[in-house]
């Protein structure tokens, strides 16, 4: 499971093939910085396909929850993730922003023999995750009267509205 999930990109979005499995959320190392815990497992699909045009395209599709650390109360914040990608392969740097007449929300990759397809479902999540993850109001901690910052920050708020009526 913590081996590399290497794919020969062209080759692989011709014969339309598929990777599937699990990869645990620890051995995504570009992930950790904003983790609360590294536990668990996503399922990953990677899936060859060529579009209407016969351009090799990669289908990437991850599924599972990583375990986020609430910016206001310091504490776990679940984050279930369901993402779909697409992703055009294309032959060098010089194509990655010129097909003007292409959708824009297809992203492109220079395709290589030897494609890291871990790292392009690490790009995907990081992609994703809120910059400042925050509970939902109600269901964080630092609103029920601790010390967090949240409550340290209202003398200033009362302050300020009053100033503003002078
Ligand atoms: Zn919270």
């Amino acid at each position: 499971m913590s081996g590399q999930l290497v794919i020969d990109g062209l080759e692989f979005a011709r014969n339309r093939k598929t990777l599937h499995g699990k990869i645990t959320v620890a051995s995504l190392g570009r992930l950790h910085d904003q983790l609360f815990s590294d536990e668990g497992e996503l399922e990953y699909t990677v899936r060859g396909e060529l579009d209407p045009d016969a351009n090799p395209m990669l289908h990437l599709a991850i599924r599972g929850t990583v375990q986020l650390r609430c910016q206001r109360c310091l504490g776990r914040f679940a984050l279930p993730l369901e993402l779909e990608s697409r992703l055009l392969l294309v032959q060098d740097e010089s194509e990655l922003g010129d097909m003007v007449e292409e959708p824009a929300e297809v992203d492109r990759i220079v395709v290589q023999p030897r494609l890291d397809a871990r790292a392009l479902l690490e790009d995907e999540i990081l992609l994703v995750l809120p910059i400042s993850p925050r509970h939902p109001e109600g269901e964080c901690q630092a609103g029920i009267g601790s010390s967090a910052s949240a409550a340290k920050d209202k003398p200033f708020a009362v302050l300020s509205a009053l100033k503003k009526r002078d």
